[in-house]
């Protein structure tokens, strides 16, 4: 089935719910058992405690373990701690752990303070190393992280050639999906054992929960799932009910994100002060042809390089919009309009440009809306004593 049907259909069990098309909520932490043998076997079931997980959760967890082929998944409350669960199941002292540079900055920041204070020698790489990663492998190596396109930057990563080189050494690959939203890439098909999601952006699509997902192959869901539940993690029903909710839109809300965000690009490329868009999609862009190989489309969210760092000007652009609002967590139906700061965090592959670099989100809003908004923010820009 194609994954809008996937989508459409996938943990609805109307015979097993009253024919209410959408599963109940659970609202948990005792489960009942008819026998002490039950109880004593309770291991086996799938609901064996609230903490666990319950027929909402499941609903969940089935909808992204099919929407990305995967063997089973793991639902967190948020996709933050949808990173860090991943990283900490292959940590250990003495381990060596290579993480993208172009790693969404708290993934970041996690990998260089708690990996580290556990012993973990955390190695940043260059996101467009593709099999140059081979030159990188320790014996002591336990995982790849890669996220792909990267936060604030978007370079796209050769996952099938990273995802060879690691399968070689016996070596997990774990990727930040969120971006696709699990809709356009599908790392598991592509040799990678772990996908994370913030499902908090286009999953949810709505601003109004977070929540994290990892999706995992065969050989890493019962590592995962052990660590998971050691650390005693659990999101509230209601918000994964929200989540679910949110999935049953999210391919028609991903293909209008994609149309008006290419409407975007085009028009940003057109403006002067824009030195750079940062997108896959672009032909323009050097991680096109990658994108081309391993995405089928992309979503609403991508970057630019203003041609001046000058504070007033960029304030001029992004302050006082009638629609672009200034915030960070993305994906849900409104567009955002933020400076972000690359150049801040990178190590490996340090971002060198040359102006400010931007982060814009295109929502669900009328395309030419989003354009006459935009064209007055650069009208004021221009309208400034250089
Ligand atoms: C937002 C985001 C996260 C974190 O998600 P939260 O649910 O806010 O914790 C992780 N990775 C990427 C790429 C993100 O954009």
């Amino acid at each position: 089935m194609k994954d809008d049907t996937v989508l459409a259909h996938v943990g609805s069990r109307p015979e097993e719910q009253s024919g209410a098309v959408n599963p109940p909520v659970h609202h948990a932490s005792t489960i009942i058992f008819p026998t002490i043998k039950a109880l004593e076997s309770r291991g086996s079931a799938r609901v064996s405690y609230g903490r666990k997980g319950t027929p909402t959760t499941h609903a969940l967890e089935d909808a992204f373990t099919e929407l990305e082929g995967g063997a089973g998944t793991l639902i967190v409350p948020s996709g933050l701690s949808a990173a860090t669960m991943a990283l900490t199941a292959f940590a250990a002292p003495g381990a060596h752990m290579l993480v993208a540079d172009s790693t969404y900055q708290p993934t970041r920041q996690f990998c260089s303070t708690q990996l580290v204070r556990f012993g973990v020698q955390v190695e940043f790489y260059d996101p467009r190393i593709g099999a140059g990663i081979s030159s990188l492998l320790r014996k002591e190596t336990t995982a790849i992280w890669m996220e792909s396109p990267g936060s604030d930057t978007f370079e796209v990563q050769d996952l099938p050639a990273i995802a060879a080189i690691a399968r070689s050494a016996g070596i997990p690959v774990m990727i930040d999906n969120t971006w696709s939203a699990g809709y356009f890439h599908k790392p598991l098909s592509l040799g990678a054992d772990i996908s994370v999601h913030a499902a908090t952006k286009y999953a949810v699509g709505h601003s109004d929960a977070l929540l994290g997902a990892i999706v995992c192959s065969e050989r890493t869901y019962e590592t995962i799932k052990a660590t998971v539940h050691d650390y005693g993690l659990c999101a509230g029903p209601d918000d994964i009910y929200l989540t679910l909710r949110g999935m049953r839109t999210m391919g028609v809300r991903l293909k209008q994100h994609q149309q008006s965000a290419f409407a975007i690009a085009a028009y940003l490329m057109r403006q002067p002060e824009v030195a750079r868009v940062l997108h896959p999609g672009l032909p323009e862009s050097p991680d096109h042809a990658l994108w081309k190989r391993d995405f089928s489309g992309a979503s609403g969210l991508f970057g630019f390089v203003l041609d001046t760092h000058v504070a007033a000007k960029v304030a001029a652009l992004v302050e006082g919009r009638k629609i672009f609002r200034i915030g960070k967590s993305w994906g849900g139906f409104e567009s955002l309009l933020i400076p972000s700061g690359p150049e801040k965090y990178r190590t490996a592959a340090p971002w060198n440009v040359n102006g400010q670099t931007m982060r814009i989100q295109v929502g669900l809003e009328d395309v030419d809306d989003l354009i006459g908004d935009l064209d007055e923010g650069f009208q004021r820009m221009r309208s400034m004593l250089s």
